[in-house]
């Protein structure tokens, strides 16, 4: 099938340049072999993160001037609001400053007590961290298939119903605090949930009277997924699939950092419980900001109002995912094993298959992340054993179901000539894959280690 070209012109652009490879080694080592501490300066093509570095519209650079900066009451909320409204049906909305700001301000309204459970497909780590925080345990029920990156399923992020259920009637319904589903599911490769599965889960959430929270960073992404191939939906509106699948739950906290195209914002969204609202508005206040602002300026809610809307574009989401699923056909040609089919924001190159002889313990896809930088300038991020840290009670290193090396693609940043030099650059360094050291640390920090660590290739 041909690819129709991008739904947009280029109005505005921003120099690039690749420094000289002797200067790549150079930073490289400065940076103690871990991309977080590269100068995005001396970064060619950035594949770090999705995470607000789309490019915003002529749209919603406009929109930006109307931004009203008032304390309390601010037009500029009430396009956020009415957008939710008209989007999802939701009634009440709380900007926060990012995603992880709506999980901090909502979820101890949700966790009742101590020990309780958070079931979800799979938690992003943020999500996690603030579970964990207000004294619950996150559990991931993705299914299997997920874990495969070779088998072909459309939706690699479902939650295992038999085992939600099982789950739930083991530990009783009053130990669960909610369910969470993650649309897509980020910490799955980008994979999305199907409108059935989100069924399924209402249905068991419903018999067994839990809440169910939707972390939507990517919810239009998933929607696409659901149009394109989910039976009975190819010729439903995006904007149809989205609320149909909101309607089944009661809130969602969202990073508008992903899908609403925006360099920074969050926020909570409360179907219809009012009592819910009051209590989170109140924790919102002291955290993030007054209620209507939340952490952002007037300025960023206009343009998240109008980046909400714009998310939406089937054209656009069809231009988006499809240049995703470009690059990953063409590294897939080259015989590169990636996580198959792609998700919506990024492809995950399986680097324990592409760098067998490297143990976990020496981080094949940091290695692998090292030399697509010195190869062409491009930064990728490891999500494999470096990510995942140390048993916090043995200090042993845990050693992740996959190494992933994850591609992760801007919105409307980079064309495809981008992605044909992240393809070429990789299909040169599988040619001499053998040649490629693991890593060892020279600085290991206790917590979030992925982060600040430092690192130097093992000795020949
Ligand atoms: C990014 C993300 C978050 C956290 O949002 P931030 O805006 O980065 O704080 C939470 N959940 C998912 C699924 C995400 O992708």
């Amino acid at each position: 099938m041909v690819r129709k070209a991008e739904p947009y012109r280029i109005k505005m652009v921003e120099p690039i340049r690749m420094i000289s490879r002797e200067a790549r080694i150079r930073a490289l080592k400065e940076a103690g072999y871990n991309p977080f501490a590269l100068k995005s300066e001396d970064v060619y093509i950035d594949l770090l993160t999705d995470s607000g570095t789309g490019a915003m519209s002529d749209r919603q650079w406009s929109a930006l001037m109307l931004g009203d900066e008032a304390y309390a009451g601010s037009k500029s909320f009430f396009k956020v609001k009415d957008a939710v409204e008209e989007i999802f049906d939701y009634n009440y909305v709380i900007p926060t400053h990012q995603g992880r700001g709506a999980e901090q301000v909502l979820f101890p309204h949700l966790i009742k007590r101590q020990g309780q459970y958070v079931v979800g497909n799979m938690h992003f780590d943020t999500t996690m961290a603030w579970i964990e925080l207000n004294g619950a345990v996150p559990v991931n029920l993705v299914i299997s298939e997920a874990f495969d990156t070779q088998t072909e399923h459309p939706f690699k992020g479902n939650l295992d119903l038999e085992r939600l259920e099982e789950f739930i009637i083991d530990r009783g319904a009053d130990n669960i605090a909610f369910i969470n589903i993650t649309v897509t599911c980020n910490s799955a490769g980008g994979q999305p949930v199907s409108m059935e599965n989100v069924r399924g889960v209402k249905r068991i959430a419903d018999k067994y009277g839990l809440h169910i929270n939707f972390d939507s960073a990517r919810f239009a992404e998933n929607a696409y997924f659901i149009r394109k191939r989910e039976a009975g939906y190819s010729e439903r509106s995006i904007q149809t699939i989205v609320k149909e699948m909101y309607a089944m739950g009661d809130t969602f906290t969202m990073s508008a950092k992903k899908d609403a195209i925006v360099n920074m914002g969050g926020m909570i969204a409360i179907k219809t419980d009012a009592g819910l609202y009051a209590a989170a508005s109140a924790s919102c206040v002291p955290m993030e900001g007054f209620v209507t602002y939340g952490g952002l300026s007037g300025r960023d809610m206009e343009c998240l109002a109008v980046g909400l809307q714009e998310g939406l574009d089937v054209d656009y989401l069809e231009s988006r995912i499809g240049q995703v699923e470009y690059l990953g056909e063409e590294l897939r040609r080259r015989g590169i094993p990636i996580q198959w089919p792609v998700g919506g924001h990024a492809v995950f190159v399986d680097a324990g298959k592409f760098l067998p002889h490297i143990p976990a313990e020496q981080f094949p896809a940091q290695a692998l992340c090292n030399e697509l930088y010195l190869e062409a300038g491009i930064r990728p991020v490891e999500v494999g054993s470096l990510l995942l840290g140390r048993d916090p009670q043995t200090g042993i290193q845990k050693k992740a179901d996959v190494e992933f090396m994850r591609l992760t693609i801007p919105r409307r940043v980079y064309t495809d000539r981008h992605m044909d030099v992240v393809v070429d650059a990789l299909a040169a360094i599988w040619h001499r894959r053998e040649q490629i050291r693991g890593l060892k640390f020279t600085y290991e920090p206790k917590v979030l280690r992925h982060f600040l660590c430092r690192l130097e290739p093992m000795d020949e």
